[in-house]
């Protein structure tokens, strides 16, 4: 823990972050974007309101039908509840979601013309959707990256263990990671840490002798 204190204490966290950014970039160019699948910005919001405490690949496969079935926000508004319960119903929390996807989708068509709002206030509105939704969204959806950065479990783990946060809550290691990476980074640093997340530094168990950050990372063990 003391390593990790005077890293952040440091004079060179700077530098050392940046050696984290670029490393990343190099190897994991290629995942700078979710895996959730989508064609518009309309599946993506269905997509990332359904994710949490789902893996994108279980959310991609009941995405595919539901996506044939419901193409606007008008659908999932006036769609029947229990028929929409049944469509995501290979999610953990379906039925939670599915009230809050016609919740959401009526708020979109009532309140913002049918169009997902910008302002990451506006989308916290919006039943269903947390801060991590919503810089997701506006990140994959908009390009807007400027108003914080998507906290998933991969990054929360990353995250500690690179010593960029002593926090364990979402939104203060948001914080954390606003103040140490850099603005322009804000866009791509959640997806290269998720990437490692699932590469290399995984919740379960940390493959250090394979990792490209183990000569600089305060918890390495290679
Ligand atoms: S060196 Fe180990 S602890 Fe550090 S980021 Fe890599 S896998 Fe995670």
């Amino acid at each position: 823990m003391q390593i990790i204190h005077d890293i952040l204490k440091g004079k060179d966290t700077e530098a050392y972050v940046s050696k984290i950014i670029n490393r990343l970039m190099d190897r994991y160019s290629d995942r700078l974007h979710t895996e959730l699948a989508h064609r518009n910005m309309t599946e993506l919001f269905v997509a990332v309101l359904l994710s949490p405490q789902c893996s994108d690949r279980q959310v991609n496969v009941v995405t595919k039908d539901l996506f044939r079935k419901y193409k606007t926000f008008d659908d999932y508004a006036n769609a029947d509840l229990r028929k929409l319960t049944k469509d995501v119903s290979g999610l953990n929390y379906y039925r939670t979601k599915a009230r809050n996807l016609r919740s959401a989708a009526r708020m979109i068509v009532d309140k913002f013309n049918g169009d997902v709002p910008t302002a990451i206030n506006q989308i916290m509105e919006l039943h269903g959707v947390g801060r991590k939704v919503a810089n997701v969204i506006l990140n994959e959806g908009f390009g807007i990256s400027e108003q914080g950065i998507a906290i998933d479990t991969h990054c929360i783990t990353v995250s500690q263990r690179l010593g960029l946060t002593r926090h364990k809550t979402a939104d203060k290691i948001e914080i954390d990671l606003m103040k140490r990476v850099p603005k322009k980074d804000w866009k791509v640093v959640s997806n290269l840490f998720i990437a490692l997340g699932r590469d290399t530094c995984t919740a379960r168990k940390k493959f250090c002798g394979r990792c490209i950050l183990k000569d600089i990372c305060p918890s390495s063990e290679a």
